[in-house]
């Protein structure tokens, strides 16, 4: 671990649909880590966007708008708390449309730039959990245990779907997976930051696994790996 930490970083990357938001809040509230939901920064700008009329495309506008964003690790909490504007971004970020209009402000280096220090601060301190697409490859390459987890894409997107369902949207299964597919396509392909196992990271895939067999794993490779490098394990 870099000595200038006290506690680990551990990142967990991977496509939309496989658990990455529940799997981290569990682990992070279990083993009183906190948990970083990279993907809700680049739905922010997103949402910015929208509220002051600024093209997905416009490069510039949106990497200024990033300087808007302030991010608090709430660490009583156990997460990050995102604030743009003055309110907390909230359930407002969570629609499948904000998520396809992320993914296409994600492909623009400009803002990714822009996000990459705020990312990294939240993280400094370590004892964080921290899930996106590039966590391992770009923000946290020296982070001490690397996870990705992939699962099929109808199972990721029936997960989306019953998801989406619970919360009283009203979405179609054939919809999710299109949707879905189309932005795994535009996030593997960018030129910058695509997703991407890390070659170090563990690879776990989550298709024929329940929620609580995969944070079951997670912990049982953080205890592993933080056991390994300190003679005890962190957990
Ligand atoms: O994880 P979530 O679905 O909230 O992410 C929304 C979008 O933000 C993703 O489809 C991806 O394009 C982008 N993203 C990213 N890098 C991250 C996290 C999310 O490019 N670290």
């Amino acid at each position: 671990m870099d000595g200038r930490r006290k506690r680990p970083i551990i990142v967990v990357d991977g496509p939309a649909g496989t658990g990455k938001s529940t799997v981290c809040s569990l682990f992070a509230e279990r083993a009183g880590y906190c948990c970083l939901d990279t993907g809700a920064l680049y739905r922010t700008v997103a949402w910015l966007a929208r509220e002051r009329e600024v093209s997905l495309d416009d490069e510039d506008r949106l990497s200024l708008l990033c300087g808007d964003i302030l991010v608090v690790v709430d660490e009583a909490a156990g997460r990050m708390r995102i604030f743009a504007d003055g309110e907390e971004m909230d359930r407002r970020i969570r629609t499948d449309e904000t998520g396809m209009a992320a993914s296409r402000v994600s492909r623009l280096p400009g803002v990714r730039r822009a996000l990459l220090p705020l990312q990294r601060e939240a993280g400094a301190a370590g004892g964080i959990i921290a899930e996106g697409r590039d966590m391992g490859t770009v923000v946290f390459p020296d982070a001490d245990i690397k996870i990705f987890l992939d699962a099929d894409p109808s199972e990721r997107a029936k997960r989306r779907y019953l998801e989406l369902t619970e919360r009283g949207e009203d979405a179609q299964y054939d919809d999710v997976l299109k949707d879905m597919s189309f932005r795994d396509e535009q996030d593997m392909t960018r030129s910058i930051a695509p997703l991407k196992p890390s070659g170090d990271a563990i690879v776990l895939d989550t298709t024929r696994m329940t929620r609580e067999e995969v944070v079951q794993s997670v912990m049982e490779i953080v205890r592993s790996k933080t056991a390994v490098s300190h003679g005890s394990s962190a957990l």
